[in-house]
């Protein structure tokens, strides 16, 4: 594998780049590859190489590199008629009304142009409706680079920030806890209930391997919120529209928030983030509110147009069947083979995410575990070995994962995210010869 362009324009990024890139999880050792060119369900490098490609832009591309001829003529034609306006359009009345019309939490919609923004917006309309500061996060989850969540800390004391940059106070105003650990966010409410303004939780941790929740945890971050007045807010950012197909990942679990944040797959490939919830709470956002959320670029014509007509286009087509049934067949075609290879390694994911993590320890027996990816069923053999939490993904081979494992697929043809961390993604522009061809790397690989 040839990689000379690639280095040669690394090169040349490292001098006009902070560290070559424009987001961290990009540079990939011991350069990363350039990209040319998406081609379906691959990507093409600068130096002509090509690879079955499961980042998707870090989750967008549910359809992968091509869009369907309706989604193009749509976003063309939306260009010709200029980039955008500074004055409402019909396409932003049209997303919002597809969003309310599909996720039931859902009555109102404010665009906004990342799912950073989404989350910053989401975090200080809670603020705001609640007049409380505190907020809650999941240790492990993400929520873009922004204030409120760039923390660390032990279960339930006050945060300091995990970046330089961040003052102190305002990491204090975030509280920590473990996913999937009922007792910890009942403590936390118990003690500083009527403090707090909002949990803020992906449904699925997927910047942490695509843990997936145990039977009742959401329901018991409803029922705390809840009972303390404050809200659950759902960052569906990576799981909004591709788990749980339309309805999303509240919709699949059965957990209704009061606010959910949306990007990556609204906004069709383009920059895009968005807040929902009811009107109720949706009007105290400027203009019908007090609190202030605001943005030139917001409802961005481009990023809305490729939004709605992919997500038509899945609503019309068999794209959300075709994603799980891919998704199943790559994760028990990896169940499979780490039984053989590496028995202490866990598959995760759901629907169109999947990711193995290097768990250290598995059981002795696997007769009778989860088919098709770590489904937290307390009945199978694995499940006292699952990662639940950012400690446990944070325990495995992450060392192993990111220098070896990755390079060696890599070479094999076949592009994963970044690090141990990151999940993984199908695109309906995969096909079953894409996952077998992708197994046979991972036989390789293990
Ligand atoms: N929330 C979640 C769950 C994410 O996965 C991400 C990005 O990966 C974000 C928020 C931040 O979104 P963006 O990178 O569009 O700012």
């Amino acid at each position: 594998m040839h990689d000379e362009r690639s280095r040669e324009l690394y090169d040349r990024a490292l001098s006009v780049l902070p560290g070559g890139v424009n987001s961290p999880v990009r540079a990939t050792r011991p350069y990363p590859f350039f990209v040319e060119r998406g081609d379906g369900a691959h990507v093409v490098d600068a130096d002509g190489n090509k690879y079955v490609d499961y980042v998707m832009g870090y989750g967008p591309l549910l359809l992968g590199h091509d869009l369907p001829q309706q989604v193009e003529s749509a976003v063309q034609s939306r260009l010709a008629d200029g980039p955008m306006y500074g004055a409402p359009a019909e396409v932003e009345v049209e997303l919002a009304e597809f969003i309310a019309r599909h996720v039931q939490s859902v009555e109102m919609v404010r665009f906004v142009n990342s799912g950073t923004e989404a989350t910053t917006s989401a975090v200080r309309l809670a603020r705001g409706h609640t007049g409380r500061d505190k907020i809650v996060v999941m240790q492990g989850g993400y929520h873009g680079a922004q204030e409120s969540t760039l923390v660390q800390g032990e279960t339930g004391a006050v945060a300091s920030p995990s970046s330089n940059g961040i003052p102190d106070a305002f990491a204090a105003e975030t509280i920590t806890v473990p996913f999937n650990d009922e007792e910890a966010v009942r403590n936390v409410f118990e003690e500083r209930g009527d403090e707090i303004a909002a949990v803020l939780a992906e449904p699925i941790l997927g910047n942490c391997a695509s843990v997936g929740p145990v039977e009742g945890y959401l329901e018991t971050l409803r029922e705390v919120t809840d009972d303390h007045g404050a809200l659950l807010i759902f960052d569906e950012v990576m799981t909004g529209f591709r788990i749980g197909g339309l309805q999303c990942a509240q919709g699949k679990f059965g957990v209704a928030p009061d606010l959910t944040t949306f990007a990556k797959v609204i906004g069709g490939g383009f920059p895009v983030g968005a807040v929902g919830g009811p009107a109720e709470i949706l009007e105290q956002f400027a203009p019908t509110g007090d609190v202030f959320q605001a943005g030139t670029y917001s409802g961005h014509p481009l990023s809305l147009t490729a939004g709605l007509e992919m997500l038509r286009f899945a609503a019309e087509n068999d794209v959300y069947d075709h994603l799980s049934d891919l998704g199943d067949k790559m994760r028990s075609g990896l169940t499979d083979i780490l039984e053989d290879r590496a028995p202490e390694y866990t598959v995760l994911g759901h629907d169109s995410m999947f990711k193995v993590v290097f768990t250290r320890e598995g059981p002795r027996d696997t007769e009778g575990q989860c088919e098709a990816g770590c489904r937290q069923n307390p009945d199978c053999p694995r499940f006292g070995y699952c990662p639940k939490n950012r400690a446990d993904v944070a325990a495995a081979e992450t060392e192993r994962w990111e220098r070896l494992f990755w390079p060696a697929m890599r070479e094999q043809g076949v592009f994963l995210t970044a690090n141990q961390f990151e999940s993984q993604f199908l695109s309906y522009a995969h096909t079953e010869e894409d996952v077998e061809e992708t197994l046979e790397a991972y036989k390789e690989a293990l």
